[in-house]
């Protein structure tokens, strides 16, 4: 087992963007477990499976090979040996990896996965369970949030910036659905672990939040 830095939170925290600094900054391996439920979530979307048909969806698991390569530092994931990072970042992947993500099934499909990685490397896992189900273990927890407004916020000058005409209230709304389909669902839902440290970057800059980690860590 290598050294385990699990952040977990709910959309739009800045937890790829902070895990992703203090990896570089420790030369841990970055592992963003929302990508590989965003892979399946497009192979769903593909099949024209609905999130809603569990058999459905727990047999196209089956059919669904997730991998995960580093190039440069970027980690690549490969459905079915396809890189898909161009692919998955929309938000109808991310509602759709919301709702997929419940499914048992899927969860226990990407496990094994994510635990090859945290025994081959040094790791700073992203994700909603990484701290309660996935690395219970893991020297380093931290639960990273921010306002709503705040996240909805940041959102919506990341898609201007690209050029991306977006309303800041229907952002703000599907950020709240998202949260609450995270944190009340069956299977590892979204929560704090109890010997996490929560970190609210409301008021935060990027390089704040990065120092507060590297100091924990
Ligand atoms: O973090 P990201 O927005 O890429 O995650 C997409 C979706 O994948 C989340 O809304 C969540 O439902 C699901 N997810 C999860 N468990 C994780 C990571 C992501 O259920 N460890």
């Amino acid at each position: 087992m290598g050294f385990q830095v699990a952040i977990d939170g709910p959309a739009g925290a800045g937890k790829s963007t902070i895990a992703k600094l203090v990896a570089k900054k420790k030369n841990f391996i970055y592992v963003d477990t929302g990508a590989m439920y965003r892979a399946v979530a497009l192979f769903l979307l593909r099949n024209n499976i609905k999130a809603e048909d569990a058999d459905a969806v727990a047999a196209a698991c089956l059919n669904a090979d997730i991998t995960i390569n580093y190039e440069n530092g970027e980690q690549i994931v490969l459905l079915n040996g396809e890189n898909v990072n161009s692919l998955i970042r929309t938000e109808e992947v991310g509602s759709m990896a919301s709702a997929g993500s419940a499914n048992p099934h899927v969860r226990a499909h990407l496990l094994n996965l994510q635990l090859k990685l945290a025994e081959q490397y040094d790791v700073v896992m992203d994700g909603r369970d990484i701290g309660t189900c996935i690395l219970p273990n893991a020297e380093v927890k931290i639960f990273l949030t921010a306002s709503s407004h705040v996240r909805a916020n940041r959102r919506y000058l990341e898609l201007k910036a690209k050029g991306i005409a977006c309303d800041l209230n229907e952002i703000e709304e599907d950020i709240k659905k998202r949260d609450f389909q995270d944190m009340t669902r069956k299977h590892s839902p979204l929560r704090q672990a109890d010997d996490a440290v929560l970190v609210d970057s409301s008021q935060m800059s990027i390089d704040d939040v990065v120092a507060c980690l590297i100091q924990l860590i």
